[in-house]
């Protein structure tokens, strides 16, 4: 390529291609979309993902996404759900569950599950401060619902045991999978999420 709008092309194609799910095909299609595209349509693209980037930060109760300064989030702030906490491995889980409309209470998300072969052990995981919140609110109920995996299962038993260990009185629960072996959530349709939810069982 030795003329420089060629190059200028090819850089942006191995930007997009370097994105999640994106191949060099989709990348080369998207790129040329942008060239070809009107730009107030480029324009405002651009500006909602330098928005969704510059707007979001973690909760600090319970680690989900909340509009930048507005802590803790809308969700832990909001009095009239019902008093048990989901448990989930990501921000996106809980963006999943919200729009499935069947889940009415708090939230925690872990930022990670449990891994031996990666390295990652409890301790780099929001954990402990599940189990402060635990131990300071009045929850019913906590709602285990990590993906059917090695990795979920050793992190939804290590959970379950430290709650066991600190005699606090609720319901452990695991999602009724519902979910196919291997999946995550963000995998599952609403549908199967809302049973999967409906048909939790104790552990
Ligand atoms: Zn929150």
């Amino acid at each position: 390529l030795t003329y420089s709008y060629l190059n200028q092309i090819r850089t942006a194609i191995d930007l997009l291609a370097s994105l999640p799910l994106i191949g060099p095909k989709t990348a080369t299609k998207l790129a040329f979309w942008i060239i070809e595209a009107p730009k107030s349509k480029v324009d405002k693209l651009l500006d909602t993902i330098r928005e969704l980037k510059d707007s979001l930060e973690p909760c600090r109760q319970c680690f989900s996404l909340t509009v930048r300064g507005r802590q803790p989030c809308d969700i832990c702030q909001d009095r009239s759900r019902q008093r048990s906490i989901c448990v989930v491995e990501s921000a996106m889980d809980v963006f999943h569950i919200e729009s499935s409309g069947t889940y009415n209470g708090y939230y925690h998300v872990l930022q990670g599950l449990i891994s031996p072969l990666e390295g990652i052990g409890p301790g780099e995981l929001r954990i402990e401060e599940l189990l402060q919140r635990l131990q300071k609110g009045n929850y019913d109920e906590v709602i285990l619902a990590l993906p059917p995996t090695v990795d979920g299962d050793m992190t939804s038993m290590y959970i379950a045991e430290r709650i066991r260990e600190r005699q606090l009185e609720l319901t452990v629960t695991r999602l009724g999978f519902g979910l196919p072996v291997g999946s995550t959530i963000d995998y599952a349709d609403s549908l199967t999420l809302a049973k999967a939810l409906e048909n939790r069982k104790p552990i």
